[in-house]
């Protein structure tokens, strides 16, 4: 048939773009029957103190799609597409409710165990267009009311993105989120734009150091990156996540820089909800 049109190409091209297209709009389909049946789960992954003990101290929420015919599907399968359709915000409320009633379950748990003891958190990834919807803030409020999680026990991630979007709206809403007590963190750090004016004028608690320079920690200027963000965070009074230890040694590494949290594969990988809060059972009555 391409042949036929004698222009080949276009023709090709053409039906390759109806594909995509076609591909695109059946995932949309699914993402809104997925959103209908509750078909997406949390999972969690802890953030340590990379002190001795390593304590933990929280937990990243992590998000997965049971899909039914294809299984357990990471975000990369589907947050863009969640992202371009405008669905995220619908999948982003249901995290944060979720993430906070999931939270508030494990704090009931362990304060009636051990009245007093230290809370751990959760972080909750917010994409760019759920942050910057005019009704995030009360959302994000009604949510700490209505599961009785102590604010000062939600973190909320973000990325750049959304400052690159609309820096003024971002500090808006991040200075009325953190007027309650709700940590902030600028997630993959050093990636991506990385423009200092944000760490300036966004007041941000912790930075998260992107899991690229810890993987290549061997390298002394991934090293030298490290140490430098680590240094500005601490004049800037922020503190530090390291994303992406998978090995002893690169943690070793970290300790030695000075880093004070950090998550990986090698301390504990994103684990469905019981396993998880489990974690921190077991680690507390050590
Ligand atoms: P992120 O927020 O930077 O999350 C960390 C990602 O790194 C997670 O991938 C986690 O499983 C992975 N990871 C953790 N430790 C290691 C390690 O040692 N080595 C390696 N190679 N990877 C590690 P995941 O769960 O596939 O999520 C990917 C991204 O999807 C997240 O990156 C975040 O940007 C986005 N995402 C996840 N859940 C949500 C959500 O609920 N809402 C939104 N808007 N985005 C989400
Ligand atoms: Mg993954
Ligand atoms: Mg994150
Ligand atoms: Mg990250």
């Amino acid at each position: 048939e391409a042949k036929a049109s004698g222009s080949g190409h276009t023709v090709t091209f053409t039906d390759a773009l109806g594909t995509e297209a076609r591909n695109r709009m059946a995932l949309e389909r699914e993402l809104r029957e997925a959103i209908r049946d509750k078909q997406f789960l949390l999972f969690y992954q802890p953030i340590f103190a990379l002190t001795e003990d390593q304590r933990l101290m929280g937990y990243e929420a992590l998000i997965r799609w049971q899909h039914p015919t294809r299984g357990l599907l990471d975000p990369g399968a589907f947050i863009d597409a969640a992202e371009q359709s405008g669905l995220i915000v619908f999948i982003g409320d249901w995290v944060l409710r979720q993430g906070c009633t999931a939270l508030a379950s494990l704090h009931k748990r362990m304060v009636n165990k051990t009245p007093g003891c230290e809370l751990p958190f959760v972080s909750i990834n917010i994409a760019p267009q759920q942050f910057l919807q005019p009704s995030f803030a009360q959302q994000v409020q009604r949510v700490l009311i209505e599961t009785g999680v102590p604010s000062d026990c939600l973190r909320l991630e973000v990325t750049e993105g959304v400052a690159i979007i609309d820096a003024d709206r971002t500090r808006q809403v991040l200075e009325e989120i953190r007027a309650w007590g709700v940590r902030t963190s600028l997630d993959d750090f050093g990636t991506g734009y990385s423009s200092l004016s944000y760490l300036q004028n966004l007041p941000f608690d912790t930075l998260k150091i992107d899991r690229s320079f810890v993987a290549s920690i061997e390298d002394p200027k991934s090293r030298n990156i490290i140490r430098a963000i680590l240094d500005l965070a601490n004049n800037l009074n922020l503190s530090v996540v390291a994303e992406g230890i998978e090995s002893p040694e690169q943690g070793r590494v970290l300790v030695e820089m000075g880093c004070e949290f950090g998550q990986g594969f090698h301390l504990g990988v994103p684990l469905d909800e019981k396993s998880a809060f489990a974690l921190i059972d077991q680690r507390r009555a050590a």
